[in-house]
């Protein structure tokens, strides 16, 4: 066994990255960053009729995102498990030699009239002494000891097996590919794996595969099973049911460092009365013996809400940096000669505040892009329903034609009418906002008023005004 920790992440191709598998993967990532140990990353592409070369690439460039760098010296790989295929087929054979392993002969249907009538779950074991040699139809099962086989498992404490409720798996199938359960063991074994941190849905086959460590003559790792996530409902994540693709939240905006520190706090919490803390101090803190081994609720606001603290603590430069991306790309709703970094740049400290997302950026700042604001209908008769309406915003834009232009004077003539009319800036703000913007909500008005211009600005009020009035 190797003197360092060698962890590893071995995820199967069959769709978009999983934010569940994210999670394994960082834990592993920031185990052997701590341990100074080895993460092995290993595709288990096995399943021929369920993986495609694209799903590995994504799973290559989400780790990349999360910061999973594959060319960091505690990187290895990645290993594809189909080019192992005769290690793990060999593996098979040597049990066999030794006894540990028997060809059987029966189909599923005598397996199941057997059990039946011995009330019996499953195999009964019917080909252990017939001494059967490989054949057409003949599988090959483990022949699993008497006794008991407790998994030590890091996060759940030990965990014990009846050796009688588990039947002889099979270990090659009637075709003589090897399944699952060893590959994925002679995978381990082959690379020197000391510590398998995996999810909860693999504890069922850990006492099958430590008695295949075991039995191929080799100590077993230290296992770690985290913790499902469950959506609001408490039940498991699902790529049918619940958004769960990584690539998905990156491409709404979320922010790497948002995620991963999210992730993180999935079932583990860092010292401190804050969860939002450096990646850092998360690698100096986390221990597999703290994980909580309950389900744990991966919970998408409060994922939007970490990333709008991210947002928060971008400089000036970042922020704008990564909501250009945005806005000068496909979610853009205006033509693209019409995007101005200046105006955009101007702006950024007040949308900067406001955003949980990248892509929450477009509708504060589109209305300054667009050649007319993209008014929302009913929202504009309700807020031209109100009596001030026409003739607050027909004197402001009257104000508007001599006073200085600046977000303070703008203001300063805006409250003005509003003295004059008995009504508050809040309410004022209404129809105003709605004519320069289109919208109800958004950032300050002042200094997108300022910005748009003093024409641009009277003319979507007039434009305004006379949509109201007919
Ligand atoms: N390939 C398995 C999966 O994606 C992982 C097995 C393991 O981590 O041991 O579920």
């Amino acid at each position: 066994m190797s003197t360092t920790p060698r962890y590893r992440f071995a995820p199967s191709p069959t769709g978009y990255f999983h934010v569940g598998g994210a999670r394994t993967a960082l834990y592993n990532w920031l185990l052997a960053l701590k341990n100074n140990g080895t993460f092995v990353l290993r595709i288990e592409d096995t399943d021929e009729s369920r993986n495609e070369p694209q799903w590995t690439q994504g799973i290559i460039d989400a780790l990349a995102w999360i910061g999973i760098d594959s060319k960091d010296p505690h990187f290895e790989g990645p290993y594809f498990q189909s080019t192992y295929a005769s290690e793990h087929v060999a593996a098979a054979h040597k049990l066999f030699e030794a006894g540990k392993a028997y060809y059987c002969d029966q189909t599923t249907e005598q397996i199941q009239e057997r059990a039946k009538a011995a009330g019996l779950n499953g195999y009964d074991g019917f080909s252990r002494d017939r001494k059967l040699g490989p054949g057409p139809g003949h599988v090959l099962r483990f022949r699993v000891p008497e006794g008991k086989t407790i998994v030590n498992d890091t996060v759940r404490g030990a965990v014990e097996f009846e050796n009688s409720t588990i039947e002889d798996f099979v270990l090659l199938r009637s075709n003589g590919t090897p399944v699952f359960l060893i590959a994925n063991v002679v995978d381990d074994i082959t690379m020197n794996i000391t510590h398998v941190v995996r999810a909860e849905e693999h504890l069922p086959n850990t006492p099958k595969q430590q008695m295949l460590w075991e039995a191929l003559g080799h100590t077993p790792p230290v296992w770690a099973h985290v913790p499902v996530l469950v959506n609001e409902q408490r039940k498991k994540l699902s790529k049918r049911r619940d958004k769960v693709a990584v690539e998905q939240y990156r491409e709404e905006g979320i922010l790497p460092d948002a995620i991963v520190n999210y992730l993180m706090t999935l079932g583990w919490a860092p010292s401190g009365d804050t969860e939002i803390v450096p990646l850092q101090k998360i690698q100096d803190e986390f221990r597999l013996e703290d994980v909580n081994h309950s389900p744990a609720f991966f919970d998408i606001k409060k994922l939007q809400s970490f990333n709008g603290e991210y947002i928060r603590l971008m400089s000036h430069d970042a922020f704008v940096a990564a909501a250009t991306e945005v806005l000068t790309g496909s979610a853009a709703t205006w033509p693209a000669e019409r995007y101005k970094p200046e105006v955009f740049a101007a702006m950024a400290p007040l949308v900067q505040t406001r955003v949980a997302v990248m892509a929450e950026v477009v509708p504060m700042v589109d209305f300054l892009f667009l050649a007319e604001p993209p008014i929302d209908e009913a929202a504009f008769a309700k807020a031209f329903s109100a009596d001030f309406a026409v003739p607050t915003l027909t004197e402001i834009s009257k104000a508007f034609e001599t006073i200085e232009w600046n977000a303070e004077s703008i203001k300063l003539a805006v409250e003005t009418v509003g003295t004059q009319h008995d009504v508050k800036l809040g309410k004022l703000q209404g129809p105003l906002r709605i004519a320069i913007t289109g919208r109800t909500v958004g950032p300050p008005l002042f200094e997108p008023i300022e910005l748009l211009g003093r024409e641009e600005s009277q003319r979507r009020i007039r434009a305004a005004l006379v949509r109201a009035v007919g």
